[in-house]
């Protein structure tokens, strides 16, 4: 692994107190991490959440698999994170200061092991041939209550108060509660069901805080297809080809649905697909292969060239719909013709799939509004951890990585006297 800070528990210069009243807003993995350091250093730590209870979408995400983080170095890691103007020293600075292996000794700590998946994916040790977030979480809470925080739930933040402290909404019940600093870790817009509605986007634009539109990220693309494509293609995956969009590719395997394109390269694409005008990818279907030794196996093949493509080039099924169904592209009058489109297949889309369906939000609080320890400068007092900053990751464990890191990142920060 690469140079870089040792982990450690306690934070650089931290000047701790104790009797400081913390609130933290939101109880998913950013909220509950950032109470567990808070009260870890000797503070009060009330932690509200609008839900009957806490860690709704991290419960989602074990039914997934829970892919806790990535066990790749660390150069590669942190490569993955973009955003706009995501500041790369400050943003490196945090992650380093709670990383991969520190997550994974934190999961140990809590009794469950974690393993590394041979695609650097790494996921809790199965409990009987399952692999739960519910175990966790569990063991997670209990800790956070012997460490002294109080669990306020069904508790919605509606804003501040003149005084600037939290106002909630108890069933119906206006609540303000006094806190020497707050915590925002309200997450992102993607399945609002979880309580991550996005809904304090207002509050904080309100205050003149600004935040980048949230957009879908994760997700799928919709496309137009012909009702042929899907008729021969709908489910079927095409493996092993290599997505482009502009100058940033992908490898691996896309499945056609009704309503467009799912898989994990264009997932990975999105950033770069959501800053074109038009957007659209280019498919390679033959990575290995370039366009003469295509052309080179089809021999001196005269016509039926999808048929004899598919054998001779190895093409699947549903690549095979596509080049015989896209409109403006056949009928193929040469071999070579197809092995240009082979090659350079293009497939217009026509917008993200809801963000609600999405698996993390892209957008959020502006850089330009917070400082090294995430402390809104409009607002002293009040931190914000999670989702909800405008940070971006693909899929693969990225995601709580960084709600971790700046759940422990504003935890400590919190915890100083001299805020
Ligand atoms: C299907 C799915 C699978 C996923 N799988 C993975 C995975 O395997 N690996 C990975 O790294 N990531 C995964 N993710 C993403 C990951 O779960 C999120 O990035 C992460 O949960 C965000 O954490 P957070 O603490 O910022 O916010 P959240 O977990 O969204 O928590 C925010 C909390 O704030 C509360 N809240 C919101 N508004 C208010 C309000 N006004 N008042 C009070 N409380 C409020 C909500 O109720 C919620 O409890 C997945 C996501 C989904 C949807």
């Amino acid at each position: 692994m690469a140079t870089r800070k040792a982990t450690s528990s306690v934070h650089p210069h931290l000047h701790l107190t104790t009797n400081r009243h913390i609130a933290v807003i939101g109880g998913g993995p950013a909220g509950l991490r950032a109470a567990e350091v808070a009260a870890g250093n000797g503070s009060r730590v009330t932690l509200y959440d609008a839900m009957p209870s806490v860690g709704r979408k991290f419960l989602i995400a074990g039914k997934s698999g829970l892919n806790l983080t990535n066990g790749e170095s660390w150069e590669k890691f942190i490569e993955k994170y973009s955003g706009n103007e995501l500041p790369q020293e400050q943003w490196k600075n945090i992650l380093s200061q709670f990383d991969n292996d520190a997550l994974r000794d934190w999961a140990l700590k809590l009794g469950i092991e974690t393993f590394v998946a041979s695609s650097g994916k790494v996921f809790p040790k199965p409990v009987d041939g399952t692999i739960r977030a519910a175990p966790l979480l569990r063991r997670w809470i209990e800790k956070l209550r012997a460490l002294g925080v109080e669990f306020k739930t069904r508790h919605r933040w509606t804003g501040f108060d003149s005084n600037g402290q939290p106002t909630f909404d108890h069933s119906g019940e206006a609540v303000t509660a006094y806190h020497d600093a707050t915590v925002l870790a309200l997450g992102g817009a993607s399945w609002p069901k979880t309580g991550s509605d996005g809904g304090w986007q207002s509050i904080l634009i309100e205050r003149g805080i600004k935040i980048v539109p949230m957009a879908p990220a994760n997700c799928g693309w919709e496309v137009n297809w012909p009702e042929q494509v899907l008729h021969d293609a709908e489910g079927a995956p095409m493996k092993n080809l290599l997505l482009s969009a502009g100058a940033a590719t992908r490898r691996g395997e896309l499945v056609i649905t009704r309503y467009g394109l799912e898989g994990g390269p264009i997932y990975r694409l999105g950033p770069a697909i959501r800053s074109q005008t038009n957007p659209h990818v280019i498919i390679d279907f033959k990575p290995d292969m370039s366009e003469q030794e295509l052309n080179e196996k089809m021999g001196q093949v005269t016509r039926n060239f999808v048929r004899e493509a598919r054998r001779r080039w190895r093409l699947d099924p549903a690549t095979c719909a596509l080049l015989k169904h896209l409109p403006n592209r056949g009928p193929w009058k040469t071999s070579a013709q197809l092995a240009h489109e082979v090659k350079h297949c293009r497939i217009d889309l026509t917008r993200p799939r809801p963000i609600g369906e999405a698996i993390s939000s892209a957008g959020g609080v502006a850089w330009a509004e917070l400082d090294e320890n995430l402390m809104l400068q409009k607002m002293p007092t009040v931190f914000v951890a999670g989702e909800m900053i405008d940070w971006e990751a693909p899929t693969g464990g990225y995601l709580l990585q960084a709600c971790f890191a700046t759940g422990t990142h504003v935890g400590h920060a919190v915890s100083r006297s001299s805020i």
